[in-house]
């Protein structure tokens, strides 16, 4: 199968990976499928080895203690990550990567866990948790809908971009400044559990499209009728989720 084979990573699973974190990689996988690509799926724990070819990169959230248990090993690999994220490669971090994609997450408890710097952010510990059902509004994927869960407030450096703005007080990066997440090329960072992907198609093709035109020029969809149409069933229902979880009570 020629220009058909994308391969994803799923970083550190064992150890983030809540909220449904995993529904990400299961619907990256399934919509390249429908897409007639061919996923090639790595699931990458500390102590693997590093695979040789990468086209996108999907990391969830976990508690503090799933942080300090992957750190080391996130900077074994933090060139590697690094070179990936300057070269455009697409990848999602949620919640708790997101903060160690950062420069550093301080615990309420005062320990500094430092992040490999990809984004220029930064996390302090909380004693009020923010958590809820949340819509943001970002202007490169439309509205998007999730679930937060986290202690740390994040904050961004001068000139880089949120992922969306939240109207409420109390949600978002810091429940300050009405921002959420962060983006830096085709890097994406967010607090959006829930899953994430399920519900927001655009992000998901997004990475897709991306991936594929990095890796063989463009995206070529090659879909037998069958899979268009389960795409377009998959779509239509997914509108109407989207519909019932922008009316859900926080
Ligand atoms: N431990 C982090 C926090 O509470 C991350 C939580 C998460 O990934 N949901 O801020």
């Amino acid at each position: 199968m020629a220009n058909t084979v994308i391969d994803v990573m799923s970083l550190y699973p064992k150890d983030m990976n809540i909220y449904g974190d995993w529904g990400n990689v299961l619907t990256v996988v399934r919509r390249l499928e429908l897409y007639g690509y061919e996923p090639h799926l790595c699931t990458y724990n500390q102590g693997d080895d590093w695979p040789a070819h990468v086209d996108m990169i999907l990391g969830g959230g976990g508690q503090d203690n799933g942080q300090q248990r992957i750190v080391d090993d996130l900077f074994l690999r933090a060139d590697a990550l690094r070179d990936l994220a300057a070269d455009g490669t697409p990848m999602l971090t949620i919640c708790g990567l997101y903060q160690l994609f950062g420069e550093y997450f301080e615990t309420i408890e005062g320990t500094r866990l430092d992040g490999i710097g990809i984004f220029g952010v930064y996390t302090q510990g909380h004693d009020v948790r923010m958590i809820g059902n949340l819509v943001e509004h970002c202007e490169r994927f439309g509205d998007i809908v999730g679930y937060e869960n986290h202690s740390g407030q994040t904050f961004l450096r001068e000139g880089v971009q949120p992922l969306g703005i939240v109207e409420h007080d109390g949600t978002g990066n810091n429940g300050k400044d009405h921002t959420e997440g962060a983006q830096v090329g085709n890097v994406i960072g967010t607090y959006m559990h829930g899953s994430l992907l399920p519900k927001n198609p655009a992000i998901s093709d997004f990475l897709i499209r991306t991936a594929a035109e990095r890796r063989y020029g463009q995206f070529e969809p090659r879909q037998s009728d069958a899979q268009r149409a389960t795409l377009a069933h998959i779509d239509a229902t997914t509108r109407q989720a989207r519909q019932v979880a922008m009316q859900r009570p926080r």
